[in-house]
């Protein structure tokens, strides 16, 4: 089908996503790109930021058993809302171009800080919706971010993962709902082998990624490396 949003796109003067500014080429302004920095330092377990380097674990983590082996998040999510917004209601293709390159620079700096370690990946896969959503929204920006990923990363993204039930969105339950809304609702396909990294684009509670990585290593996964590229922290 011909992509009308990327003409359109193409065809006129566009803005930037975050400050409005008329702008040549899609993407972020610089001035607003500029301003916008992953997280400098973070807990491997949770995710969050912290201020003293990365950690194996944070003090709220000390006890915190989980099924994914390490948490990777790149930016605070009210640094780049709008473009995950854009990317997740509008399928913005200059949302995606701004992702790429936000992707792209946080990896790079994680290259020079050496703290990401890819030994043993085989592959990179997403957090999937339901076939119901799916038919409606026509796209699953997790999977749209994770080919990103396996894109920056040169590794094969694969599916691995289908949602059996169609459930409530997260971001609209409170937080003790959550790890029961997704509880039993993921299903393995493709025989899982290896290490895997699983790509969703905010992770609040971390019930999501949590429960599909469980269903990832009970069905042979024996790595899993969760992937958020926004993190909130619930408030
Ligand atoms: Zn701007
Ligand atoms: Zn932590």
């Amino acid at each position: 089908m011909i992509n009308f949003i990327a003409i359109l796109e193409r065809a006129f003067p566009t803005r930037c996503i975050i400050c409005d500014k008329t702008i040549n080429h899609f993407v972020v302004c610089n001035s607003c790109l500029a301003k916008i920095k992953p997280i400098e330092s973070h807990c491997l377990k949770c995710g969050l930021s912290l201020k003293t380097g990365f950690h194996e674990f944070c003090g709220n983590c000390i006890d915190k058993k989980l099924y994914m082996d390490e948490v990777w998040s790149l930016y605070d999510y009210r640094d780049i809302s709008q473009i995950i917004l854009s990317l997740k209601l509008r399928r913005s293709l200059r949302a995606k171009k701004a992702m790429e390159q936000l992707i792209k620079y946080a990896f790079l700096m994680r290259e020079n800080q050496q703290v990401y370690n890819l030994d043993g990946i085989n592959c990179v896969t997403f957090i999937p919706i339901h076939w119901k959503k799916r038919f409606v929204r026509e796209f699953n920006q997790a999977e749209i971010i994770a080919n990103i990923v396996g894109k920056l990363l040169d590794k094969p993204v694969k599916k691995m993962l289908i949602k059996t039930k169609s459930t409530e969105d997260q971001t609209a339950l409170p937080k003790e709902k959550r790890k029961s809304n997704v509880k039993n609702t993921f299903k393995a396909i493709n025989k899982p082998e290896g290490g895997i990294i699983l790509v969703d684009d905010v992770a609040t509670t971390l019930s999501t990624l949590n429960e599909a990585a469980k269903t990832l290593k009970r069905a042979g996964a024996n790595k899993i490396i969760g992937l958020c590229v926004a993190r909130s922290s619930y408030v």
